[in-house]
């Protein structure tokens, strides 16, 4: 399978450490557009340094492996305090292979975390590893995002997981819903 995702999630910051345990992950290889920020925003979105420093706090290693540019890479990356690998060209498996040497973490170890289908899940799925996807950050009702989700639908796990009970969209018919499941 060259997009299967092991689970997706409304939001990055909806990744709980008790989840990881359970899927055997202790490395996360992050996408930061769309993902940890909104697409070349400096600033982090809301609530990732927190979630960073608890996902620090539980042992679970992070790298930043992004297809920007150098500068956009390495500023935010030294804001939130990460190693990062630039132009990557995901979906290829370069960058995936220095983040994991890097990290000194087998391949069942590791998860790929990012919002696009043909880099962040293609990308994790040739490297073999696990893919946590994020619905992407911005505008869930502008019309990119909506091309985007009936396009990405088929590929995309029908439930979302999210915490605390949080609304989420339902990727395969657009309205709002609350999941409360955990993994
Ligand atoms: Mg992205």
């Amino acid at each position: 399978m060259l997009f299967s995702i092991t689970a997706a999630f409304n939001s990055v910051t909806d990744i709980s450490p008790e989840m990881l345990a359970r899927l055997g992950i202790r490395g996360l290889i992050l996408d930061i557009d769309n993902t940890l920020a909104r697409h070349n925003d400096p600033q982090p979105a809301d609530g990732v340094v927190e979630w960073l420093e608890t996902m620090k706090e539980c042992g679970i290693r992070m790298i930043i492996v992004s297809n920007n540019f150098y500068l956009r890479v390495k500023l935010f990356a030294e804001l939130v305090g990460l190693e990062y690998v630039c132009d990557s060209k995901k979906p290829f498996k370069k960058g995936y292979r220095i983040a994991a040497m890097r990290m000194g973490l087998p391949k069942h170890a590791l998860a790929a975390v990012g919002d696009q289908l043909l880099t962040d899940v293609l990308g994790a799925n040739l490297f073999k590893i696990k893919m946590l996807y994020t619905l992407p950050l911005g505008n869930r009702n502008s019309r990119m995002f909506r091309i985007r989700s009936v396009i990405e639908s088929p590929f995309i796990p029908k439930k979302i997981y999210c915490r605390g009970g949080k609304t989420a969209v339902d990727h395969h018919t657009l309205k709002a819903i609350t999941y409360k499941e955990r993994l």
